[in-house]
């Protein structure tokens, strides 16, 4: 065994079978707990007519109805304060923050002592096998206003050691003279841009503005987490050319705290959370459990074991993912998976299943006359075909003579890459990358705002 591979070896070697041996009983031990604890998972059990009893390993968990999301924030709307799935008195938690990204209401999730300390455990697993360690300066570019990528990302990246400079988000200016003024040699490790990968974008687009040149500050390294896009060949290569860095792609899922990370191969994110959380792969739409074999798709689902304050028990994420069970060079064993995109997300047109991500990558083609941002607005409700409207930020030296065949450059690719044909709306750069998560799909019929863009031409 290479300890130097894993944060927690003795856990993080195990191989699948050590691990189900090791979970069984806190799985039996979770399930009961809840039971005890919360009328809401007692009256859906009950529901179910499974007794707790029943419940004592990864096989009988599928026993169990799932939960989601949706449902608990509906809880809340209705006056509870972290919802029917509280399992710990209110005394007994000690931190409270929220979830749902960049719009609607946040969904609460209270955490205890003890449930931080496991939070900090998968991260500092997650963010050991991205590479980071103690000698590292991480700069924390995640909202800390609310949201678990601030303050609690923020603990896991100090329970592992690093030295971590809260940022935030805002103030973009200032963020880039702070760092023009960094040591180049100071430091042992390596400083570390932690943020959306959009972010990165925008900030690379407003140090060229500001006359910085990034290639001569002494962050070489980006940690990339909060929304989708770096598994994109040409997205990624944006990101490490403009800033002269390497970059690891991070996964969270905030409500049961899983992080994981890609190694230096880059053959998809390491589940890491064992022990602490256990991950099963659905069908989206039967629901019936897919086998974790090399290749498997389906949609994860995670259950909490150790937790106190708010257990999630088969928690649906709706993201789609392809696992790999092969070994990885790096020497870990545990199961990799890449994230196809959000169920959520997914729309279908005339037929097709469409993911935002393929239009990304469609788009990447298109540089530099595109920025690579995009929004899709759906105005009719799927499966349909009328076709969206993808609105696409042009870059800066595309003269307006060149709208139209440009236009007919972006329908063309995302044709060939996305399978639909789009109606195309240009916009002026830097209208779409935010600083929280860039958001990629309107669902407009829904009511769903779309942001003040400026349409510079729409397609004749
Ligand atoms: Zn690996």
């Amino acid at each position: 065994m290479n300890a130097s591979l894993y944060w927690r070896p003795e856990i993080e070697s195990l191989s699948a079978a050590q691990l189900r041996r090791l979970e069984a009983p806190l799985i039996a031990e979770q399930i009961a707990y809840v039971y005890a604890n919360s009328a809401y998972y007692r009256q859906r059990f009950d529901a179910a007519g499974i007794r707790p009893e029943q419940v004592t390993d990864h096989a009988s968990l599928a026993l169990l109805p799932f939960t989601e999301k949706s449902e608990l924030a509906a809880y809340q709307r209705q006056g509870q304060l972290f919802g029917p799935h509280q399992c710990a008195p209110t005394g007994d938690i000690i931190r409270m923050v929220g979830t749902g990204g960049s719009s609607g209401t946040p969904t609460r999730l209270g955490w205890t002592a003890k449930d931080v300390q496991a939070y900090d455990e998968m991260g500092a697993r997650a963010l050991w096998t991205v590479g980071c360690r103690p000698d590292d300066l991480i700069i924390n570019c995640f909202n800390y206003r609310l949201y678990s990528g601030g303050i609690m990302d923020h603990s896991a990246f100090e329970a592992l050691g690093a030295t971590i400079l809260p940022y935030g988000v805002g103030q973009s200016k200032q963020l880039l003279e702070l760092l023009s003024h960094f040591p180049k040699q100071d430091i042992k490790g390596e400083y570390t841009l932690y943020s959306t990968p959009s972010y990165a974008v925008r900030l690379a687009d407003l140090a060229e503005d500001m006359g910085i040149d990034l290639h001569s500050l002494p962050i070489r390294k980006g940690i990339f987490s909060g929304e989708p896009g770096l598994q994109v060949p040409g997205y990624r290569q944006r990101i490490e050319e403009a800033w002269n860095m390497r970059t690891c792609d991070f996964y969270g899922a905030a409500e049961v705290g899983v992080q994981s990370g890609e190694c230096e191969y880059h053959q998809g994110f390491h589940f890491s959370s064992g022990g602490l959380v256990v991950a099963e792969l659905i069908d989206p739409d039967s629901t019936e459990v897919i086998p974790m074999t090399d290749g498997a798709k389906g949609e994860l689902v995670f259950t909490s074991i150790q937790r106190q304050a708010c257990p999630m028990i088969r928690q649906r994420t709706h993201d789609t993912v392809q696992v790999f069970t092969d070994p990885c060079a790096c020497g870990r064993h545990s199961f990799r998976f890449n994230v196809l995109g959000r169920s959520d997300d997914m729309f279908i047109v005339k037929g097709v299943n469409v993911f935002p991500l393929s239009v990304q990558e469609a788009l990447l083609s298109l540089r530099p006359r595109v920025t690579g941002e995009f929004v899709i607005q759906l105005e009719h409700v799927p499966p349909t075909d009328i076709p969206p409207t993808v609105c696409v930020e042009i870059s800066n030296d595309v003269p307006i003579t060149e709208h139209q065949s440009l236009i007919q450059d972006i329908v063309a690719v995302i044709s060939k890459h996305a399978n639909f044909t789009p109606r195309v709306i240009l916009v002026s750069p830097g209208s779409i990358a935010s600083e929280h998560k860039t958001k990629r799909l309107y669902r407009v019929y829904e009511g769903d705002q779309t942001p003040a863009l400026m349409p510079l031409t729409m397609e004749a």
